[in-house]
């Protein structure tokens, strides 16, 4: 289906998880059409440097301030751009409906009236493990995968990582790395095993990847000894044995 550039509306918009190439065809077209960019973190310059001269870009993320810009703000933003018959392009890292609000802003936008388009991206829970080799699925290992956020909301639905554990499919966490030690420590009481692979993977598809393969019952000691920082995914399951790294931490050096 093309993509209707049409003024008005909001393009909800995944940029991928970081290397700008990673951006699908139909991201970069939106883009390129623009009037108005509405830009999260993680988003790579050159991904915004496809806009229009004389679009106006907004930072609206939390690493270039102090503090990331109040939702409200940025959705009246949105609302008031659209119905001045501006194309906007509400753009974020990875996919827009992987923890990145894209669905509370969806809603927010046609309950005003705004028709909402959206642009799938390559999210970072799954080209992060496929970036070292680790498929999120395989038949011989585990029949699916489980992404969830390491960082519940307060006040929303807690996250019951015992009950993830019972389930034996591989977890992909996101946003999980300053949480670590209580995951590992819920997890390990939910049954899995200490000596379970678990990889993490900084900074996926930029120049600056980092990487360190460990076990479930090490894994914080790993991302303190790694220095591991986010943004990272954090891939717990048996699937993270083919993880192709070299750092590791409580696990065989990798053969020569
Ligand atoms: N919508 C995004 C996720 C936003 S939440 C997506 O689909 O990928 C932000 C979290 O995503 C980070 O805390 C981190 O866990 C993960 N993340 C985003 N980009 C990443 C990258 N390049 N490498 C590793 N993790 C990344």
């Amino acid at each position: 289906m093309k993509t209707r550039l049409t003024a008005g509306r909001v393009i909800l918009v995944g940029a991928g998880p970081g290397d700008p190439e990673l951006l699908t065809l139909k991201a970069a077209k939106a883009i390129a059409a623009a009037d108005v960019v509405l830009v999260d973190d993680l988003v790579h310059d050159e991904v915004l440097a496809l806009a229009p001269r004389g679009a106006r870009i907004v930072h609206v993320g939390k690493r270039g301030g102090c503090a990331s810009t109040p939702q409200a703000f940025i959705e009246r933003l949105m609302v008031g751009e659209a119905r001045a018959g501006h194309r906007v392009v509400r753009l974020k890292g990875g996919d827009p409906f992987m923890f990145g609000r894209g669905g509370e802003e969806k809603t927010h936008l046609e309950a005003q009236g705004i028709a909402v388009e959206v642009i799938p991206g390559v999210t970072a829970g799954i080209a992060a493990p496929g970036s070292v080799g680790v498929p999120v699925t395989h038949r011989d290992v585990t029949p699916g995968c489980i992404f969830v956020t390491g960082h519940e909301k307060r006040g929303g639905p807690p996250i019951d990582w015992r009950a993830l554990a019972a389930t034996g499919l591989t977890l992909v966490i996101y946003m999980g790395v300053s949480r670590a030690a209580r995951i590992r420590d819920e997890l390990l009481a939910g049954g899995l095993a200490s000596d379970l692979p678990a990889v993490v993977i900084q900074n996926a598809s930029l120049p600056d990847q980092r990487a360190v393969l460990t076990t479930l019952g090490r894994l914080p000691e790993a991302l303190a000894v790694h220095a591991i920082k986010s943004p990272a995914v954090m891939v717990i399951g048996e699937v993270a044995k083919f993880a192709d790294v070299a750092a590791r931490v409580g696990l065989p050096r990798r053969r020569a």
